[in-house]
């Protein structure tokens, strides 16, 4: 089977005949198979998907089939998916597994999209490079000693090495969008409560939004028209109506678009990131669009906000993992209390209790106001400032990341080096604003690089037509 670049192509082929879903399920499983070695799937759902495809492949016949008919997606070990395994690559959630599906998952499935698998990711989706597994670590196909990114690297590399067509992923601060620039892929992390939450594992509640990886514009539009808006199950999710963003990709004549002055002069910017990130912007000004630089001098705060607030978080989130009522009870407990801590010490990874230990403290009577309060009112701030510039500019655009994808190992030692590779994500994320990476090239190394676009809540529209323009501009 030839290798297939979108759900358009794939469709027009089963309407015709020339391809069928069960044909297409096994050319995703033989892909799986022949990549093993990459980690990305802690399991693939290999009979399951094949009978869904075969079930799919005769409502074609009938005329019966839903909208997402012949698209295949993997899912990250963080959404809910009923009596599917779900444990965050965590050892804690050994053995659980799901009572009831997501709504982001449930909206694939009524969709007719086929469900291939679930995918490796940092423990409960900590990490900027999928070391963070319990599983182990997802390799990157383009270079198999570095990493994909993180947290969603399986589903990153899911979509990289053909193993499926979209991965749902989760972006805190640059999950999805991260390890899509470090793949080459295109990630979109919509507006924050865009997506219900129901079903998703929480780490940060008021960060956490469902993410979606894919190879191409139209296939992300397609599946977020099927799986964003409001949500009986999430009183947080929003009531706006949600656009057919798949029917919406059309540009407009010329755009504003602002780039902030320091992200282009921080310290640890790799060059080629930057001159890509130039070259991006010098493109868009010979096309006709207005391109101005802005300040934004928050940005070193960003990254301190972003994790005093979301390991506050977290440690509140976490204490429900207690040996009580999921997945793995340590068996070397005498009473209750040592029931709570040893299966806690055993069951966490080394990140997690950091973060757990962290967000603990921040949130303790004596520091409250020191860290917590004053990351609130920075978080505040950052918003304020971020919407002041989206007031005058269609979007903002900045590089995903400040280097390319790192050798594993290379940051492990030291968690700030690590934290450093979320530097240009999170801004988004501590904003609640809509954002997607796409590949902008690649370094001399042939290492992909990515560019973010960032516009006002709600303007995924924008965002998605924008890209699709900019991902043909020659
Ligand atoms: N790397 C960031 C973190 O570790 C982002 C994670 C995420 O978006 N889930 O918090």
């Amino acid at each position: 089977m030839k290798p297939y670049t979108s759900l358009n192509l794939i469709q027009e082929d089963l309407s015709s005949g020339a391809l069928s879903c069960v044909q297409l399920v096994e050319y995703f499983l033989s892909n799986i198979e022949k990549k093993k070695h990459l980690n990305v799937f802690l399991e693939v759902y290999d009979e399951e998907a094949k009978a869904a495809a075969k079930l799919i492949d005769s409502k074609l016949k009938e005329g019966t089939a839903g909208p997402l008919a012949g698209l295949v997606v993997s899912i990250k070990d963080v959404l809910c998916h009923t009596d599917h395994g779900l444990q965050g690559s965590s050892h804690i959630l050994d053995g659980f597994k799901s009572q009831f599906n997501g709504t982001a998952v449930q909206r694939l499935l009524d969709a007719d999209a086929i469900i291939i698998g679930r995918t490796n990711c940092d423990e409960f989706a900590m990490g900027s490079s999928n070391e963070n597994s319990a599983f182990g670590p997802v390799l990157n196909d383009i270079d198999n000693d570095r990493v994909p990114g993180g947290s969603s690297g399986g589903a990153a590399v899911s979509v990289q090495a053909d193993m499926c067509m979209i991965a749902l992923g989760s972006d805190t601060g640059g999950s999805v969008r991260q390890p899509a620039a470090f793949c080459g892929i295109v990630g979109l992390k919509p507006t924050y409560s865009r997506i219900s939450r129901h079903g998703l594992m929480a780490y940060a509640s008021s960060f956490d939004c469902v993410g979606i990886l894919g190879k191409n514009i139209s296939d992300v539009a397609i599946t977020l028209e099927t799986i964003a808006g409001k949500d009986e199950y999430d009183s947080t999710v929003s009531q706006t109506p949600v656009p057919q963003y798949s029917k919406k990709l059309k540009p407009a004549d010329s755009y504003k678009i602002a780039y902030i002055r320091e992200t282009l002069e921080t310290e640890g910017i790799n060059p080629e990131v930057k001159g890509k990130t130039l070259e991006a912007i010098e493109k868009l000004k010979n096309n006709g669009h207005e391109v101005e630089v802005v300040d934004f001098p928050l940005l070193d705060h960003l990254l301190a906000t972003y994790y005093i607030l979301t390991t506050a978080e977290a440690s509140s989130n976490l204490s429900r993992y207690d040996g009580v009522k999921y997945g793995f009870r340590s068996p070397n407990t005498t009473d209750l209390e040592s029931m709570y801590k040893k299966t806690r010490s055993e069951g966490f990874g080394h990140e997690v209790k950091t973060r757990i230990m962290l967000g603990t403290f921040v949130l303790s009577a004596s520091y409250y106001d020191a860290y917590y309060t004053k990351a609130q009112k920075v978080r505040r701030m950052i918003r304020d400032e971020t919407k002041k510039i989206l007031s005058k500019y269609d979007f903002i655009v900045l590089p995903t990341t400040p280097t390319t994808a790192f050798k594993l190992g290379e940051h492990s030692e030291d968690p700030l080096e690590m934290y450093l590779a979320d530097l240009f994500t999170v801004q988004s994320s501590v904003s609640g604003l809509p954002t997607i990476s796409i590949p902008n090239g690649t370094d001399e190394g042939g290492l992909p690089i990515g560019l973010q676009i960032v516009s006002d809540d709600f303007q995924e529209d924008k965002i998605l037509a924008f890209s699709e323009y900019l991902m043909n501009l020659n």
